[in-house]
């Protein structure tokens, strides 16, 4: 999909605006998807620039069709795959482990007391929706543990269950 630069630019101010720093054109949409909790990457092309044209505006946000496309998903895995888009994880799992305190949403256990080695985990695997990926509200920290009890098996969200 191609995203005009000046509505890049208009998204990455509006982020900054709402707190959402070092935007970049390849992750505009993913960071756009956030601030807005919709998702927008499984969305047709036209659709998510309706959507971003709509956040950078102050027009009313249509409620959009339920669509099957995977033409930004495409654009998702190789950001995914890219340095920059690793630098990206690898700040977002530091603000995960921030909010969950450092120890495991399952067993409660953490690096310090008890020496386990922890992951932050995809609640709904990348295999299953990976326009998730980067979404905070479906990251969770568990030990390796519980991790691998897990696998790719069951999507629960275990934070709050303490
Ligand atoms: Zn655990």
């Amino acid at each position: 999909m191609f995203i005009p630069k000046d509505l890049v630019t208009k998204c990455c101010k509006k982020l900054e605006k709402m707190g959402i720093r070092g935007s970049t054109p390849e992750s505009v949409v993913v960071d756009v998807q956030i601030a807005l909790g919709r998702n927008i990457v499984n969305m047709k092309g036209q659709k998510a620039l309706d959507f971003l044209q709509a956040f950078v505006g102050n027009a009313a946000i249509k409620e959009p069709r339920q669509e099957k496309s995977f033409s930004c998903l495409k654009e998702l895995t190789v950001y995914l795959n890219s340095s920059a888009g690793q630098a990206r994880w690898r700040s977002l799992r530091y603000d995960i482990l921030e909010r969950d305190k450092g120890k495991c949403c399952l067993c409660g256990r953490n690096a310090h007391a008890h020496g386990v080695v922890l992951h932050v985990d995809h609640i709904v695997p990348k295999s299953v929706d990976i326009s998730l990926a980067f979404d905070p509200e479906n990251l969770q920290v568990l030990c390796e543990e519980c991790n691998l009890g897990k696998s790719n098996r069951f999507s629960t969200d275990w934070r709050n269950k303490h």
